[in-house]
């Protein structure tokens, strides 16, 4: 259960995650490492959702998941509405983090065109990481939308 309380009511969150056995897991209350520490310190919650335009990229990223790992807490990585140039960046560091165990990168999914060229792919239920140099973006098309359909 992800966030089952409104993200300033930490007192709120430790007492779910007290009162249940499903695992709860922070995401609007976590931004950065020190409401991850606030958190960890109180065990206000069981999971921690990281997003790499939440912390404030991967170097904040990286400390929320190490401050998680040292109190025994699995991160899952998720994503904001966003194409495929920060699910690929995500990726590859969700990948690069053993106390990283879920992600959650179905963005790029939602768009009706996909602009960027290389990056991660798609099959069915599984994410694939490109075996190219940095995280493999070769590019972005320009203009974002499809020729044939109309603009508003
Ligand atoms: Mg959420």
């Amino acid at each position: 259960m992800e966030q089952p309380v409104a993200a300033w009511n930490i007192e709120g969150l430790k007492q779910v995650t007290d009162a249940v056995e499903t695992p709860i897991m922070a995401d609007e209350s976590v931004f950065g490492p020190r409401d991850a520490a606030r958190l960890l310190e109180m065990h206000a919650c069981d999971l921690i959702n990281i997003k790499l335009m939440k912390a404030g990229g991967i170097y904040y990223a990286d400390k929320i998941n190490t401050l998680a790992e040292t109190h025994g807490i699995e991160c899952m990585v998720g994503c904001m509405i966003e194409s495929k140039i920060g699910i690929t960046a995500a990726s590859h560091f969700a990948a690069s983090k053993r106390n990283i165990t879920r992600c959650d990168f179905d963005a790029p999914l939602m768009f009706a065109s996909d602009p960027v060229i290389g990056g991660v792919r798609y099959e069915q239920n599984q994410l694939f990481l490109p075996d190219v140099p940095g995280l493999g973006i070769q590019g972005v098309k320009f203009p974002f939308i499809d020729d044939e359909k109309e603009v508003g």
